[in-house]
């Protein structure tokens, strides 16, 4: 099925442009398993993931997912549940979040975060911040201590402190291959990371360099009140894309774009090219879908087409509803993620998921 067949089994409106096969997203349709009142689905970066990393990347997710399930089994609530997993994967250097992130033009870590749930819109953004090993729980400190929704830079490194989050010493978040990779990028001509979500990949970085650790991160949780109703979270974290500016943020820690949270709608946590997933502000532009009746995979779907047909960018995306449905695709090469029945990864279908489409790696 291509990209234009997928559009029309969905009911797209005209104008939707038929691409090229490999840029078709691959689909998931996550049916839920066990919990009856409780939906989970974490991730751990879309890009072309090295094979050598595969197992790592499933592993991560798997353990973010076992955590997330586990708080939710304790009596956790949904922000408990979604900083359970992302606070496996911040630590995990094989992600690029928290320690092990990709290094900005300068050599140095510079991380992002976000947070929101849907009952009342309530979120909690950071951005820039340096020597914290996790930045998703500064964003919900913000959110939950402050009337503000987004801090970022030296501010919000003194807020964190205020709240009695560690300030690291300068570079323990830095990864030492990180260090090797940041010299093979620049050896490579400092090629924007654009190129990196995209297939085939970063060659020229990889003959010069360990392969790269890849994967920002993200949490979806859905939880059903006693009335019924699903109340949705999403969290993503990152630290954002190799040799990006001093500075710059992406996608994941602005409210609308890399995460969003509306019980209305649905709660989305992006992955990939950051630019292009904050300009077609991916995560409100998919609840809003939903919220006016599309369905949700088709929502997540025609987002990535979309992404690729407007700006040639590529991404990965999860996501559930305010029905409850989940759904997880993404247009780049692999995307690490952990779905229903407590496992597993990028290559293989989720357990649980019934893969309709998938392509030909
Ligand atoms: N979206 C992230 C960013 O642009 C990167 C990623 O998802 O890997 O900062």
């Amino acid at each position: 099925m291509n990209i234009e067949n997928l559009a029309s089994a969905h009911g797209q409106p005209d104008g939707f442009t038929a691409e090229p096969a490999e840029n078709v997203p691959c689909r998931f349709i996550c049916a839920p398993q066990g919990e009856e009142n409780f939906r989970l689905l974490v991730h751990g970066g879309a890009w072309d993931i090295p094979a050598v990393l595969h197992q790592p990347h499933a592993d991560g997710v798997a353990k973010a997912y076992q955590a997330a399930m586990k708080a939710f089994r304790e009596g956790a609530d949904g922000f408990a549940v979604v900083l359970a997993a992302l606070e496996i994967l911040e630590k995990d250097p094989t992600f690029d979040a928290g320690r092990g992130s990709f290094l900005n033009e300068c050599g140095e870590v510079e991380l992002d975060a976000a947070i929101m749930e849907g009952a009342g819109l309530k979120a909690g953004a950071v951005a820039g911040i340096r020597n914290f090993l996790h930045p998703s729980k500064i964003a919900h400190d913000i959110l939950s201590k402050t009337n503000h929704a987004f801090l970022v830079g030296e501010g919000a490194e003194r807020f964190a402190e205020r709240c009695g989050h560690k300030r690291l010493p300068p570079d323990e978040l830095v990864d030492p291959r990180e260090r090797e990779v940041f010299a093979a990028w620049i050896k490579a001509g400092k090629p924007d990371a654009k190129v990196f979500f995209s297939s085939p990949a970063n060659a020229s970085l990889r003959s010069g360099a360990e392969p790269e650790k890849r994967g920002t991160v993200g949490v979806t949780v859905a939880l059903k009140s006693a009335a019924g109703q699903w109340n949705l979270f999403a969290g993503t974290s990152t630290g954002g894309t190799p040799g990006k500016m001093q500075g710059r943020v992406g996608d994941v820690p602005v409210i609308g774009a890399g995460v969003y949270a509306d019980d209305e709608g649905a709660a989305v946590s992006c992955t990939g090219w950051g630019e292009g997933l904050l300009r077609i502000a991916a995560g409100q532009r998919i609840s809003a879908a939903v919220r006016g009746g599309t369905n949700l995979q088709a929502a997540v779907e025609m987002t990535l087409a979309d992404l690729y047909r407007r700006m040639k960018g590529h991404a990965g995306i999860i996501a559930v509803d305010r029905h409850g449905n989940m759904a997880a695709s993404y247009s780049t090469p692999f995307m690490a993620f952990a779905g229903p029945a407590g496992v597993v990864t990028h290559l293989r279908q989720p357990a649980g998921c019934d893969t309709l489409r998938r392509q030909d790696r």
